[in-house]
Formats: C-alpha cells, structure tokens, sequence
C-alpha cells in the first residue's frame, strides 16, 4: 500500500504510533512526542523538527565523503533557525552563506564557525564583504569581474586576506524546476568556463586575494546523480588548466542540491543515497589531491520538518471540496511558488478510514494559496490536525507576513523532549519597525 495515509516506510522523524487508549487509532508523532500534543501546547500552525533526523542525515552525508578530505559546509538558506545552525556546528560543520545576514546568523550560533564559511551568492555588497573578510573565512565563491574588483578593493581596504573560488557555470542540464536549476548558460549564476581562466589571472594580480578553488552548483531538488558527475568532470579537467596557468587550487566546491522524494512512502535510504552521490562527485576529482567542499541543504533539512496545521473549515464549491486550513502560503510558499508535492498525513489515523478528494488550502486572499489539489485523503472534518511532511527546507526560510500574518513557531524535538526554538511571532512584532507618522 502506498496511499499517502499509509504510514509504512516513512522516513523515521514522524511515525505513527498506536494510541494507547484506543489500540485501533494510530496518532503521528515527531520522534517519540505526540503531534497532538504539541498542537495543544504550541498552537497551530507550527514547524516541528527532528533533531536526530537532522543530526543522522548530517553524519551520513558527511560519511559518505570518507574517502576523501572534504567539509560539508550546510546551507543556511535551506532552514537558518540559530538552535539548527548551532546543531550543526556542534558536528564541526561548515556553512554555505549567501548574505551577510545569513554570517550574522552563524556567527551568533557560534562565533568559531566562521574558518567553516564559504561564500556564495551573484550580489554581495561591500559591507557584507568586509564583515566576511573581518571575519576570516574560508572562501568568497565570486561570479564575475566586477566582483573580484570591489572584493580586491575592499580586502586591501582592511588589509585582509581572502580565498576566492570562481563559481563556473558549467552548462550541464539538471532534471529539476526551472526556478530552481542554476547550472545552465542562459541562468545568472557562475562564469561560463572558457571566461573563467581570464577572471583567474585577474584574481591573481591582486595581492590581497588567492585564487585557491573551483566552485560549481547545478541547482537543487535534482534526483539523480549524473548532471553532478558531469559538472565535476568539466571542473576537474579545468583545474588542470588552472594548475597549469600557475594557480595552486586547493578547493573544489560542489555546491548543494541534491534532492529528497518529497512523493509518497520512501524508507530512509539516506545513506545509500548519499554514498552514491559521493562516488559519483568524486569520482572526477580522484587524482587532484584537493579538499572538497559541499554546501546540501535540503538533503540534510528537509525531511526532519513538518508543518503542522489545523483544519478550519470545510466547505464544498461546486461538488469541490475544500479543507481551510490554518497554514497558509505565506508559512509555506512550496507548493504554490515550484509546484511542489507535499505529502499531507492526519495526525489522527483511524482503521481503514475512508478516504475523499479534498483541495487543501490557507486563508489568504490568493488563488494561489494551497497546499494541495485534488488530493486523496482519508475524510477529514474541521477541527482535525494534518501535518505537512517534508517541510523543513524551504519552509520556515522563506516564510513571509503577507496578510499580516505572524509567522509561526518552531520546536526542536528529540526523543521525548521538545524544546521552542523560535517563538510564533506576534503582529506588535511586525509593527514595532513601523510609523504612523502623518
Ligand atoms: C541553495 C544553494 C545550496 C543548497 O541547495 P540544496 O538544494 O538545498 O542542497 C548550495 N549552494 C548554493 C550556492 C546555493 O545557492
């Protein structure tokens, strides 16, 4: 059976387990916590994560690369909460960045992560460079001439050393939403390679900077390992080229993106999955005795997250029917944003429950606001408790205020222990930087 009520072979962060007082219902818990339980204490909506999902993708992503020197440097962007970064960094991780806010993040969650930090991004200002050069990290990955410039300018400025990785475009095609694929020439992102060896002499005659690495990211949700394979081989024979041209390249960055199965029942072969996509990266990069660098955020995130939501209303439009629920996109803009599935589970699960076509959608005044459409769910009335699965990359990072909507809390579970590692946001929050001045 593999109907998305069906609990069998999820990934292990949200089992359901029976209830104890009545053996035939089954209730979803985060790890060893009822959901329900946490509705109550928390309200809903409500991003719930779990922290031993976070911390065994981690270690077997990072396992994964045994054979050879690497750091996994998680991307911020993917779930930037301060308890999820400071995790991590407990693991001696490293963190890909792509703004000077997402430094001023880790260096709060710990401020011995910044020699972990790489720098990504086509549009860092001059104050986000000083506060990475000021900081000393690892790497500023630069995507164009004019980059270099203002990065030279400024690090002779504070007299400041930096590592710079030119992230090349490699023009490989990746499976994946067009929103989201970076690796192709007509995308803003990286140099074309045959420019890049250019950009690499400019780099050098700047005192203050050292061209020390090749940085490359295809883009994200991509399921399968070959577009990565061939963008490494075409970095890897261009580190020749660089080598040869006099650059000592120490680092190749592989960027993020590799992507979870966000449809139906999966069992957890994470670490499968990883280690193919290790052999895959490395494979090219065998003989060139370099460090790798990693950026996955999604891979590591995504799957220890759900949003928890309560069903308002239900309502039926022309045979339709609706479930209004207290989520909207404005906390999760997924499914509207990339046509994302997320797989919808109720937090109460009956025996052979009954099963309807729903769409699943939040109050905002836009079309676009759903969770779901035409979705197969078992019978769900107002009042019930559904979790969003998968939602903890690209979720709560992305949330927004639109309809002056507080954006929910977060909690961190791990075995039978929760802890609020971000309290829901309150409308005095969102007006308190504003004036009514007339
Ligand atoms: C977004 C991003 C990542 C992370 O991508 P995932 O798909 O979440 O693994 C890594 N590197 C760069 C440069 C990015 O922009």
């Amino acid at each position: 059976m593999t109907k998305s009520s069906q609990p069998e072979g999820r990934p292990p962060a949200f089992p359901y387990l029976a209830d104890p007082r009545r053996k035939a219902m089954r209730k979803l818990h985060c790890e060893r916590l009822p959901l329900n339980k946490l509705a109550e204490q928390y309200g809903t909506p409500l991003y719930v994560y779990s922290g031993s999902t976070v911390r065994s993708r981690y270690q077997a992503f990072d396992a994964a690369f045994d054979s050879i020197p690497h750091l996994v440097c998680y991307s911020v962007k993917a779930n930037s909460n301060l308890s999820i970064l400071r995790m991590l960094s407990k693991m001696r991780s490293g963190f890909d960045i792509v703004s000077g806010g997402e430094l001023e993040r880790v260096l709060v969650a710990d401020k011995k992560a910044a020699e972990r930090v790489v720098f990504s991004g086509v549009g860092k200002t001059a104050p986000e460079m000083d506060l990475a050069l000021r900081s000393g990290i690892l790497m500023f990955n630069v995507e164009s001439t004019s980059e270099v410039e203002l990065l030279a300018n400024r690090a002779s400025r504070l007299k400041k050393h930096a590592r710079v990785a030119v992230r090349v475009n490699p023009d490989v095609f990746a499976e994946t939403h067009p929103y989201i694929s970076t690796g192709l020439r007509k995308h803003k992102f990286g140099v074309p390679i045959e420019e890049a060896r250019g950009l690499y002499r400019t780099i050098a005659r700047h005192r203050y900077l050292k061209a020390s690495g090749v940085s490359v990211h295809i883009g994200s949700q991509i399921t399968s390992v070959g577009p990565f394979g061939d963008a490494m081989q075409r970095v890897a024979d261009f580190v020749g080229v660089l080598r040869s041209d006099g650059h000592q390249i120490d680092y190749i960055d592989a960027g993020g993106g590799l992507g979870i199965q966000y449809h139906e029942a999966a069992l957890d072969t994470f670490p499968e999955k990883a280690k193919t996509y290790a052999v895959s990266i490395s494979k090219p990069l065998a003989e060139l005795g370099v460090t790798l660098l990693l950026e996955p955020g999604r891979s590591i995130i995504g799957p220890a997250g759900a949003l928890l939501t309560r069903v308002l209303y239900h309502k039926q439009n022309d045979g339709k029917q609706f479930l209004i629920v207290d989520a909207a996109m404005n906390d999760l803009i997924r499914p509207t944003l990339y046509s994302a599935h997320h797989e919808i589970v109720p937090v109460d699960l009956a025996p052979d429950a009954k099963t309807a076509t729903y769409d699943v959608v939040g109050p905002i005044c836009e079309t676009g606001d759903f969770f779901a459409r035409d979705r197969e769910l078992p019978v769900t009335g107002e009042g019930q408790l559904l979790a969003i699965l998968d939602a903890g990359a690209y979720g709560m990072s992305i949330a927004s205020n639109y309809n002056t909507r507080s954006r929910p809390p977060e909690v961190l579970v791990d075995g039978k222990k929760v802890r609020l590692i971000r309290r829901r946001e309150t409308v005095r929050d969102q007006v308190r930087i504003e004036r009514k001045s007339l």
